[in-house]
């Protein structure tokens, strides 16, 4: 067994235990702030990480502290056999979670073999409730499957099940409080993330961003006072709260109106292996080449530790140096 290297800090002083690995840019809805309709050109299969790569990744990672990933996308499950990857994470000893972010359209199908494989979390993309909103967002009329894939994720046995709602501004205020109702029926957080600049199509302006705080103040107006949890983790990006008598449960994740750069605590991977330090990250560090060229342990975490010690302090949306990525979300991974 090799010695522990030391950990991913960077010159602001943030710890990097924590990792987001995208597994496809495919996806199979269309949601608007993230996708183009149409015109997509997606990555060969060649181009993509095997799932052997990825575990080769995160072992490398672990042993400088990284000890919690989620798989995302695009969207995972359009992928085969991911309980197979979930497995190899699994199996790396310094990993405490191995979590998934899902649209959930076939979830119905995989949340057994998931919580079988050992997947620890689940947060489920549902941004509306009522179905011409939802099929706007998506572009396409899935609701029942969304459904259906939430009811079997909690009869699989996942616990602490995750809500995520985008937050847009004259689009899904009148979402808020049914899925506040909803989660609170079914026992899940439900978590809001303010709209970002990371569309397809160029369009987002900060007049599209519904904050956290009307957010909370629409939770509050109908179920009274939204306390703040006291304790939680401060390299969490959300600020959590309860609601209705601390029965709900309310996360506010808001990139836009309160950063959390200063304790941020993330390193992404592509789809094709390229290492990000930021989700607005402008550059990127390749590990597919040194993978598949031989590279030993040290030479990738060298790779990783150059991505580290180049993180800026923070992004700028809504400022004026602010620059948009290339890559538009389902090419990242949220
Ligand atoms: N397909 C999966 C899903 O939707 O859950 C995983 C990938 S998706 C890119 C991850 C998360 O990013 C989703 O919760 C999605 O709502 C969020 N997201 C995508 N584009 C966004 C944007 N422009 N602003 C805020 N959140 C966004
Ligand atoms: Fe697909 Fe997720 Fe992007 Fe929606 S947010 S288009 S479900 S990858």
């Amino acid at each position: 067994m090799s010695l522990p290297e030391l950990p991913l800090l960077d010159s602001f002083g943030r710890l990097h235990n924590n990792l987001r690995i995208s597994i496809t840019d495919r996806c199979n809805i269309r949601c608007f702030y993230c996708m183009p309709a149409e015109g997509l050109r997606f990555l060969p299969r060649r181009q993509l990480l095997s799932y052997e790569e990825i575990a080769r990744v995160v072992g490398v990672l672990a042993r400088a502290g990284v000890d919690r990933v989620r798989l995302t996308g695009g969207e995972p499950l359009v992928r085969a056999e991911v309980d197979g990857l979930v497995r190899l994470l699994k199996a790396i000893p310094q990993i405490r979670e191995v979590a998934m972010t899902t649209n959930a359209v076939r979830l119905a199908k995989h949340a057994e073999t998931l919580r079988r494989a050992g997947l620890d979390r689940l947060n489920i993309s549902l941004d509306a409730l009522r179905p011409e909103t939802f099929a706007r967002i998506t572009r396409r009329d899935v609701l029942p499957e969304v459904l259906a894939g939430i009811a079997a994720a909690q009869a699989a046995g996942f616990s602490r099940i995750r809500l995520n709602a985008v937050a847009i501004r004259g689009l899904t205020e009148e979402e808020v409080l049914p899925l506040a109702a909803f989660a609170l029926e079914r026992g899940l957080e439900l978590r809001f993330i303010e709209y970002m600049p990371l569309d397809s199509d160029g369009e987002w302006t900060d007049q599209q961003v519904l904050s956290g705080q009307a957010i909370r103040d629409l939770v509050a107006a109908e179920y009274g006072p939204v306390e703040p949890v006291p304790g939680t983790d401060p390299s969490q990006p959300a600020r959590d709260f309860t609601y209705a008598g601390g029965r709900g449960r309310l996360g506010l994740i808001q990139p836009v109106t309160q950063p959390f750069c200063a304790t941020c605590n993330r390193l992404r991977l592509t789809a094709e292996g390229q290492l990000r330090n930021c989700l607005f990250s402008v550059e990127e560090w390749d590990l597919r080449q040194p993978l598949r060229e031989g590279a030993d342990d040290a030479a990738l975490l060298a790779v990783v530790r150059d991505c580290v010690a180049a993180k800026r302090p923070g992004h700028l949306i809504g400022q004026q140096d602010f620059v948009r990525p290339l890559r538009t979300m389902h090419q990242i991974g949220g």
